[in-house]
């Protein structure tokens, strides 16, 4: 069974679900910003910093993953 964490599917779920307020500049999940109520937007994964840091996090449990095996 694999592990859930090195599931990539999930990044790409979480990614894509991923919101903007324009006005507040915060991150949500809703279609309506928790806090003012305004519109969210759906961000373009490219340019979203977060998807970089949820990668390098992927890359790093390879390297665990490769070293454990490595050991083996
Ligand atoms: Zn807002």
């Amino acid at each position: 069974m694999p592990g859930s964490l090195n599931d990539p599917d999930i990044t790409t779920l979480m990614v894509e679900r991923i919101r903007k307020c324009p006005n507040c500049n915060i991150y949500s999940l809703e279609n309506a910003c928790k806090k003012c109520t305004q519109s969210t937007v759906q961000l373009k994964p490219p340019k979203f910093s977060l998807i970089d840091k949820y990668a390098s996090l992927r890359r790093n449990l390879k390297k665990k993953d490769l070293r454990k095996r490595e050991l083996y």
